[in-house]
């Protein structure tokens, strides 16, 4: 994992930027550079990654080569007799690295995607040098001096707005990344970043390691009671792939709740299996996280410090639209009490329930799932297990997802089956806009394996930008447990929701139409970013669309209008919980990252500095533990470090434009035209919030949210906090 700073670097610097064309001559022989397919632009369409020839033998040549050929590119720019101008300064930084750029991209995707040891060993071998390269680039003196002289004279360079704006950028990045300090501070900064880089990446191994190895094997069938015929077929096959012929393993989900608690019957197995999710990375053992986390928390305060600011939190949001810990811990702490007393109401439900079927017990974090399903059934007379056959993969993706981007933007999509892929169980479509041009080719990649990092996400492959005139390649990741073979692949509801998530991410990749590779896509504020993909989600169950993708599997018959209707209904239920488990995360996540170095707890301390944190932000409610807990907080020690919260920032402007969509006639082009055109168009040429304003039309307000997650006493949704 990148550190929120070398992230910050990374995207200012060129490092995570579109290749160019025009090759420098890295220190490679002209055979080894023939060989190795990152020395030239591929030429398959659009620039697709040749999987097909990469190696994984090819990475460390082109990395090495890499970033030599850009720090002598970055000294030519530094030291260039010329007064500086924006061409021969800030143009010529975003032109340089495209060896680095096309391999640590293809890296970088592939290890979260699709990891092995070769590839593991190579991000930690790496992970330092990268950050010495950013910090080389970034206090680069003479670099920042050019810089500087082009920002105080920004306004009188003849730019237009993007261009002004991207001198801002990269000076306000140069001095975030340590420009002004004295040598002897950055020599500090260059050893802080290094060793935090190694610990990230550390971090991020254990996860992986130990949520492979806390899978819960299971000896006999009848503790599975409740699963499928298919689910016990997959937990069979899960134990025979890990030697364990004849017993069952049921796989981990990074979350701290794991989807089977919802329907094993068996209340020890359920116990079981989330007593293996919540004690990852703090079992003891060597995936144990909490001497990395606690030495991450330490340095990142030091850091913070070290650059001006009182702890971590107040340099990330410094950036953000949030802009100070203040306005996050204001957000947060407004939400906390509603929530928290939505999920008591919710509890109260479940608890009855248990007493109606004779239970004795008290409500535990493993029957939530459970009774949840139960009292689904009761409220709105369906559970997730009659959803399940109307929700095939393909017709969700093709009629559902795919339909939803022709109907509001009159994209159309063509499978392809002649380029290279780097798993099987991968695929790629060719994306044309309404007047038949190519927009971008997309990669799909649903299923979950052992070397894939858990949740989801998406990423590009090839980023827009005028400059390079490259057209964008993007990938979505899911992590939906793949069926036995001939199988179809059934989803549930929650993973619907997010491929069209994931896909309002593709778009907004998709549709970036600016000058400069800075401001790609999706590079905006991490507090922004989710905010396109939570706007897509809500096609997911507009009748229009969901009318032409929920059909049964075997029969093709439509979903029946009635559990439409209760799909519709029941979208509020359980948001006490929801918004409990998340919360909890999220303001974690801001108490780690706003003490200073000497709050910081040593690694025995890590865990009850996680309870107190809890206990004072009133989110310690046992039946609902927060979505992650520290050792397994993959975010927060990687790339949203202080930056949790940004989901639920962003979910004011999605409720917002939800309503707006709404407010004017819905699924329409002209509404899909309108948000591409305003917003999903821009990527961060723009500030963001005037993004949405140009967008909305106003300023963003805080009550839909509210309406949205059941939080407002005095709607009828709210009431008993479980519709
Ligand atoms: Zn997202």
């Amino acid at each position: 994992m990148t550190t929120r700073l070398a992230l910050a670097l990374a995207a200012s610097l060129g490092l995570s930027m579109p290749a160019y064309a025009q090759d420098p001559a890295p220190a490679a022989t002209e055979a080894a550079r023939a060989a190795n397919p990152f020395f030239a632009e591929s030429p398959l369409p659009l620039h697709y990654p040749q999987f097909d020839r990469i190696k994984d033998s090819d990475f460390a040549p082109a990395f090495d080569a890499g970033m030599a050929a850009q720090l002598k590119e970055v000294d030519a720019i530094a030291d260039n007799p010329e007064p500086a101008t924006f061409d021969n300064t800030i143009l010529a930084m975003e032109k340089s690295g495209q060896v680095l750029n096309r391999a640590q991209t293809v890296f970088f995707s592939l290890v979260g995607a699709d990891t092995n040891p070769v590839r593991e060993k190579l991000r930690s071998d790496y992970s330092g040098k990268f950050a010495a390269h950013g910090d080389a680039i970034a206090l680069n003196g003479k670099l920042f001096a050019r810089v500087a002289s082009l920002y105080a004279e920004r306004d009188s360079l003849g730019l237009d707005a993007e261009g002004v704006r991207l001198v801002e950028r990269y000076h306000t990045d140069f001095v975030r990344g340590g420009a002004k300090l004295s040598d002897a501070d950055k020599a500090k900064l260059k050893a802080m970043n290094s060793e935090l880089a190694a610990l990230g990446t550390k971090f991020s191994q254990n996860v992986l390691a130990d949520v492979n190895a806390s899978a819960v094997v299971i000896d006999e069938v009848k503790q599975l009671d409740g699963f499928t015929p298919e689910q016990i077929a997959t937990a069979a096959e899960a134990a025979k792939a890990r030697k364990l012929e004849g017993k069952y393993v049921i796989t981990l989900l990074n979350t701290t709740g794991q989807p089977p608690e919802s329907q094993l019957t068996d209340r020890a197995t359920r116990q079981k299996l989330h007593e293996a999710s919540v004690a990852r990375g703090s079992h003891g053992g060597e995936f144990d996280n909490r001497e990395i986390i606690s030495k991450i928390m330490k340095l990142r305060a030091d850091r913070a410090k070290l650059l001006g600011y009182p702890n971590h939190a107040a340099y990330v949001l410094e950036d953000e639209t949030a802009k100070t810990p203040q306005a996050v811990n204001d957000m947060l702490g407004k939400l906390a009490p509603a929530a928290v007393a939505n999920a008591k109401r919710e509890a109260a439900d479940l608890q009855a329930m248990i007493k109606s079927e004779g239970g004795d017990f008290e409500l535990a974090p493993w029957d939530w799932a459970f009774y949840t399903e139960k009292v689904r059934t009761a409220k709105y007379n369906f559970d997730e297990s009659q959803l399940k056959p109307y929700l095939e993969l393909n017709n969700v993706l093709e009629n559902g997802v795919f339909y939803a981007a022709n109907q509001l933007y009159g994209l159309s999509f063509k499978k392809r089956t002649d380029l290279p892929l780097y798993h099987p169980d991968t695929a790629t479509y060719d994306v044309f806009d309404a007047d038949g041009q190519q927009l971008a080719i997309f990669i799909v990649d649903m299923y979950a394996r052992d070397s894939k990092r858990g949740g989801a996400w998406m990423n590009s492959y090839v980023s827009q930008s005028g400059l390079t005139g490259y057209k964008p390649v993007v990938a979505n990741h899911l992590n939906i447990p793949k069926p036995p073979a001939g199988k179809p692949t059934l989803l549930t509801w929650d993973e619907v929701t997010t491929a069209f998530h994931e896909f309002g991410h593709a778009l907004h990749g998709m549709f970036s139409n600016v000058k400069y590779p800075y401001f790609t896509g999706t590079s905006v504020p991490r507090d922004f970013v989710e905010y396109p993909s939570q706007v897509n989600e809500m096609w997911a169950d507009w009748p229009a669309i969901l009318k032409n993708y929920a059909k049964h599997h075997e029969t093709g018959a439509p979903m029946p209008q009635e559990l439409l209707d209760k799909v519709v209904a029941a979208s509020k239920f359980n948001q006490g919980f929801a918004t409990t488990e998340y919360l909890g995360a999220a303001m974690l996540d801001q108490r780690w990252h706003q003490i200073s170095a000497d709050q910081v707890p040593d690694a025995a301390g890590v865990m009850a500095f996680e309870a107190a944190a809890q206990k004072a932000d009133g989110t310690d409610y046992a039946p609902v533990p927060p979505r992650y807990r520290t050792p397994y907080f993959s975010h927060i020690m990687g790339g949203y470090s202080a930056g949790y919260y940004a989901y639920i920032w962003s979910e004011v402007l999605d409720a917002n434009s939800v309503e707006w969509f709404k407010n004017n006639g819905g699924l329409t082009r002209a509404n899909g035209d309108h948000f591409r055109k305003t917003l999903l168009s821009q990527g961060g040429s723009q500030d963001a919030l005037q993004l949405f304003r140009n967008f909305a039309g106003h300023e963003p307000k805080i009550e839909p949210l509210l309406k949205k997650r059941g939080l407002v006493a005095d709607t009828p949704e709210a009431g008993a906090g479980s519709k």
